[in-house]
């Protein structure tokens, strides 16, 4: 802002100060047309073009290679990507009985379950054989460090320091709040994966088919698409393009 500064002879000049506030302002901020996109089927508007366009009309964007594929229930990947998944790797890994715990990972949609309503929320379409197609890992905790601060502090400790005043009791004091409030977060387990079927059936999941002939009503309720919204993020649907390949 060097052009604003004046010599103190000219302080007192109120006009040109004005003057100059106002071309500041003027210029601070330029006219912009928002774009977005609306599904061509139910009108439900996004910010993301890809969303819209994935929104009915029955086709998905494979998150891995970008091919475009018939979706089907929750997947987020099409059947070659799945197929590169690496299914020896998948099925070399330990197949253990579900201990309960939350959350849960499933490797194709890429996506963490923290409660079982959303799990079954999310597999409610699906057929034996889609969720026979799920890889689900039970998942670990991101076990936190223990804390030291004369670790934390290491970087700005001169090299022949002795010891911090009170570095005990602070330590004691952190670690006891870290694990007061731990986990923070969990990765897939590497190691072990879990039959999804079995999984399933243990909370009480019953294929659409079968849901379909008692449940009716519901069924048609959750078809209903949902009014319009312009938040892309707010989307009710789980976001299916973020994350890597946890498979490995
Ligand atoms: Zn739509
Ligand atoms: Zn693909």
């Amino acid at each position: 802002m060097s052009h604003s500064l004046r010599s103190n002879a000219d302080v007192g000049s109120q006009p040109q100060a004005e003057a100059c506030l106002q071309a500041r302002f003027a210029q601070a901020a330029r006219p912009t047309l928002i774009s977005a996109w609306s599904c061509a089927a139910c009108g439900k508007t996004y910010f993301v073009e890809i969303r819209a366009r994935e929104c009915c009309c029955g086709v998905r964007q494979c998150s891995r290679c970008k091919g475009l594929f018939a979706a089907s229930g929750f997947q987020a990947v099409c059947d070659g990507c799945v197929a590169r998944l690496d299914p020896e790797r998948w099925l070399g890994k330990d197949l253990c009985e579900w201990d309960g715990q939350l959350p849960l990972f499933n490797n194709v949609s890429d996506r963490f379950f923290f409660d079982e309503d959303d799990l079954l929320e999310h597999v409610s379409d699906l057929s034996p054989e889609d969720v026979a197609e799920m890889r689900l890992s039970p998942c670990v905790e991101n076990k936190p460090r223990e804390f030291l601060m004369s670790e934390f502090l290491e970087d700005e400790l001169p090299t022949d320091f002795d010891s911090l005043p009170g570095e005990e009791a602070i330590n004691r004091t952190v670690n006891e709040w870290i694990e007061a409030h731990r986990p923070f977060s969990f990765v897939p387990d590497p190691r072990r994966r879990l039959d999804a079927l079995a999984v399933l059936k243990s909370l009480g999941w019953t294929p659409a088919s079968a849901a379909n002939e008692t449940e009716t009503e519901i069924e048609t309720e959750t078809s209903v698409a949902s009014p319009p919204d312009l938040n892309g993020a707010a989307d009710s649907r789980p976001d299916r393009r973020e994350g890597d390949d946890s498979d490995g």
